[in-house]
């Protein structure tokens, strides 16, 4: 028996394929003595929309539980992703904003990592940002920012105080946004007829080629595909005009719309769209298949783990991401068999992770002492980390990957 749901692009049928089942909201650090009983939960599961392909969660989230003045990613956190959105931020200014006064929008600008470069330039900018505590960074650091999410009327409101928009941009945050009707009538609206919306995120491609299944959580609501993009865009008068992938986050997209007709597209957009359908990304028999591999890995991870345990190792995890709540809730991986997790962000620290409450610690705890394995969950920032956190290589430790598949290294 398959549960279905009306499709939040097109209002087709959504097929569900895989349940990750009771999930927390991955970003929800409570401190270690918070009443547990009034932690939040529901159910992460994920489907294909029968009619434009879009692939999203079957159940949505209330936005303000998520995005608040205790929202604790910050962007800037990483010193790879600041040098990333540098060179966006320097790409826009040569490519698109060349015009006279020429204006950027960016939705979910976070503490201002790539805005920061544009507001340094001159450039007339916005970023619109809903979580007061990345918002404040952002305005601390000279960047102009209206704290609101983005939406049609925020749109309409933007248009009519500052004039239409050259470039929309949007990094890892379209994906998080389920009213996709109003995010892009308010894009139409806002864009000037020669600019374009321009926004990465996570790629189903990548996420069913690697088995990187905690891309999977309450934030992420799409996961995009050029097919489904193409869909999406069409329905608001845009056009996918560019496509290209990126290293970033364990593997991306960023995608080009523009009013329809008013560039050419690119071959390689053309070429990225044919190898997308020879992987078959768009049927339930792929995803089914991902869903039976994301199943081998939890087991494997989950027989590392308590092989580690009956041996007498000291596991520790790296990184209190918001992917990680989907590996640990799926698998069911707690204290007992994770020490703790180290993390950089204060806002963690002292707290315990989402539903199965590892306590976070500071990054110095990782070498004090170092432990036998570690677990590695910002994966998607490996060679960063490990390159940093070479002498727990050279002491004889062993780091525990899970994506593509489960092993020491
Ligand atoms: N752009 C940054 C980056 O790539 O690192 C931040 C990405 S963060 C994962 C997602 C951001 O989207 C959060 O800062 C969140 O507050 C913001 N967000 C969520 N819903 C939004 C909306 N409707 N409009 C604007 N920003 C939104």
């Amino acid at each position: 028996m398959s549960n279905s749901s009306q499709c939040r692009v097109c209002g087709g049928t959504v097929t569900e394929f895989f349940d990750f089942g009771r999930q927390p909201l991955s970003d929800a650090f409570h401190k270690p003595d918070a009443d547990f009983e009034q932690e939040f939960f529901f159910r992460l599961a994920v489907g294909l929309c029968d009619t434009c392909t879009m692939v999203q969660l079957m159940e949505e989230v209330p936005r303000d539980r998520m995005f608040n003045e205790e929202y604790p990613y910050f962007s800037s956190g990483s010193a790879y992703m600041r040098t990333h959105f540098e060179s966006l931020a320097k790409h826009l200014l040569s490519a698109e904003l060349t015009g006279d006064d020429p204006f950027v929008v960016e939705m979910g600008c976070n503490d201002g990592v790539m805005l920061k470069t544009i507001a340094d330039a001159g450039v007339r900018h916005l970023g619109v940002e809903p979580s007061g505590s990345v918002a404040d960074v952002a305005a601390a650091k000279g960047v102009r920012v209206r704290k609101s999410f983005f939406e049609e009327s925020t749109a309409r409101e933007i248009l009519a105080e500052e004039g239409p928009a050259d470039v929309i941009y949007a990094a890892n945050t379209l994906c998080h946004i389920p009213y996709m009707d109003s995010i892009l009538t308010g894009v139409a609206t806002l864009l000037r007829p020669t600019g374009v919306f321009v926004f990465e995120d996570p790629y189903l491609g990548e996420i069913v080629a690697r088995t990187s299944f905690d891309q999977i959580y309450d934030e992420h609501f799409y996961f995009f595909t050029l097919r489904s993009v193409q869909e999406m865009a069409s329905r608001h008068g845009l056009e996918l005009v560019d496509a290209e992938r990126l290293t970033v986050h364990g593997g991306e997209v960023r995608y080009t719309l523009a009013p329809k007709g008013s560039r050419t597209p690119t071959d390689a957009m053309k070429a990225l769209l044919a190898e997308e359908e020879a992987a078959g990304l768009t049927k339930i028999e792929t995803l089914r298949g991902f869903g039976a591999k994301v199943e081998k890995n939890r087991d494997d991870l989950l027989e590392l783990l308590r092989t580690a345990k009956a041996e007498g190792k000291r596991v520790v995890a790296y990184g209190a991401t918001a992917k990680s709540a989907t590996v640990t809730n799926l698998a069911g991986i707690g204290p007992d068999l994770v020490e703790f997790v180290c993390d950089s962000t204060p806002a963690k620290q002292g707290r315990v992770t989402p539903g199965t409450h590892i306590p976070v610690v500071e990054s110095a705890e990782f070498a004090n002492p170092y432990p036998d394995y570690v677990l590695l969950f910002a994966w998607n920032h490996a060679e960063e980390i490990m390159a940093k956190e070479q002498a727990f290589a050279d002491a004889g430790g062993k780091w525990i990957l899970y994506v593509p598949d489960v092993r020491l290294v």
